[in-house]
């Protein structure tokens, strides 16, 4: 089996986001824990955070996947905008330590003209310096797993090929040691894969062997569920609804169904509003027997 769900929105609190993802029949959803396009987190009380984990405790959700802002960009050409990226990213983390058994995924960014080696560069070092941080300021060890997003590569997007994750992974932990590789992973988009030129339609046994060539499995730890507006390697990332896209339905189900990636927590980010949500669990339900 595997664990379904959507992004749910943080407005009315922790708790209310694991009521209303439960709601829709998840067992595990997606929150931006600030406005997806940045700017500040609301105050959250502790309370509240630990209701909601008590409620997946005992509903049984399998992790959380949450999502750091889309304006993240630790690898950003302006220093300022790179500068802000890292307060964000460990403002996150600290926050988190809170909530911890979860995964924390971030898009890991654009180089804008600086290069691939500046941009895997700084994320690393971002990485390394965000992790120090939160451990120092919780007082223990970090305690929700950071992932990567595989990207659609468009523009100077880093994480476009399974090579550039490796190469972050593998970095970070020459910085920080050995033990970074538990505290590291990726999160598969499906959408992203596929506008990057990764055939899972095709060839999807053949996409995660070359997956576990370069990356490893072991680093594979949640998916994102999407449908492409476009044809496979287009690099435009554009989501469509599940089965409504080129990806289409027949290669969506084979990757629910498939025996790698059983037991990791799948998000739909799908456009839709959430009658279309509780549709999609219930289709993903039923291609899951
Ligand atoms: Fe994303
Ligand atoms: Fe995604
Ligand atoms: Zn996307």
């Amino acid at each position: 089996m595997i664990y379904i769900g959507n992004h749910v929105s943080v407005s009315d609190g922790y708790l209310e986001m694991g009521r209303h993802a439960a709601e829709l029949g998840g067992d595990t959803f997606a929150f931006f824990p600030r406005n997806p396009r940045g700017g500040k987190s609301k105050a959250v009380s502790p309370e509240d955070v630990r209701a909601l984990g008590e409620f997946t405790a005992e509903r049984r959700f399998g992790p959380l996947v949450v999502h750091g802002a889309y304006t993240m960009n630790v690898c950003a050409a302006r220093e300022e905008v790179r500068a802000n990226s890292l307060e964000m990213l460990r403002d996150d983390l600290i926050r988190l330590q809170a909530l911890p058994g979860n995964l924390y995924n971030f898009h890991p960014g654009s180089h804008v003209g600086q290069g691939r080696e500046t941009g895997i560069r700084q994320i690393a070092e971002a990485l390394d310096a965000v992790i120090r941080a939160a451990e120092a300021v919780s007082g223990g060890p970090l305690g929700n797993r950071i992932l990567l997003e595989t990207m659609a590569g468009k523009g100077s997007e880093i994480g476009g090929c399974f090579e550039d994750l490796r190469e972050i992974l593998d970095l970070t932990v020459e910085l920080g040691g050995t033990e970074r590789r538990d505290q590291l992973g990726v999160c598969l988009d499906t959408c992203h894969v596929w506008d990057g030129g990764y055939d899972i339609r095709g060839d999807l046994d053949g996409v995660l062997r070359e997956f576990h060539r370069v990356i490893g499995l072991e680093a594979l730890r949640a998916i994102h569920l999407n449908d492409s507006k476009n044809p496979c390697g287009s690099r435009k990332d554009r989501h469509e609804k599940l089965g409504l896209g080129e990806i289409g339905p027949e290669a969506l189900r084979a990757v629910v169904r498939h025996p790698l990636l059983q037991g990791l927590p799948f998000i739909l980010e799908t456009p839709n509003e959430d009658e279309g949500y509780r549709a999609e669990i219930a289709q993903v339900r039923t291609w899951m027997k």
